[in-house]
């Protein structure tokens, strides 16, 4: 008998994508994610600055903060087994030119502009969506459901 580990990870639908929000719920919800949180805001400079904080000292990283804080970006909580990995691997590579080579069917292949403009955001380890979900989310991380949990109603054979 296998337990998996429900994750829980952060996914953003960045401003360029914002108009194809509901294609790309779609998507997730048919690969069979649970969605536990939704917003939808927009960012000041400031906040999508401390957000990419661990890039600040790239040189994208003023292109990065006025594109993110230019419109609306929908923040959601995803939930499924492996979850993490699993929203990366669905969004594709970071730059969307090299996705629609390598990975057509990934949503930023499909719905992203370019190596900055790529239509969504996942967390990338178990500590970046604790603190990426706590960002946009402060009281989720004392809810019952916050990462790493061995859920035993998941159990699978
Ligand atoms: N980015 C950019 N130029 C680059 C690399 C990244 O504008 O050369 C932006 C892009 O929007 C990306 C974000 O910075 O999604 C964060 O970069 P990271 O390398 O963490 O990629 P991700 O984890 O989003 O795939």
């Amino acid at each position: 008998m296998v337990v998996e580990k429900i994750e829980s990870t952060l996914a953003l639908v960045k401003p360029d994508a914002f108009d194809n929000t509901e294609n790309i719920i779609t998507i997730i919800k048919r690969n069979g994610f649970v969605i536990s949180e939704r917003q939808v805001v927009t960012l000041s400079k400031e906040r999508a600055a401390q957000f990419y904080e661990e890039h600040k000292e790239r040189s994208f990283y003023d292109d990065l903060t006025t594109f993110m804080s230019s419109g609306p970006t929908l923040a959601l909580v995803l939930r499924k087994a492996d979850a993490i990995t699993s929203w990366r691997q669905l969004m594709g590579p970071t730059n969307s030119d090299k996705a629609r080579k390598e990975a057509p069917d990934s949503i930023r292949a499909k719905f992203g502009t370019d190596g900055s403009k790529n239509a969504t955001h996942g967390s990338d380890s178990p500590q970046s969506a604790a603190r990426e979900i706590a960002f946009f989310f402060p009281e989720y991380q004392h809810s019952s459901e916050f990462n790493g949990q061995d859920v035993r109603e998941y159990l699978t054979k």
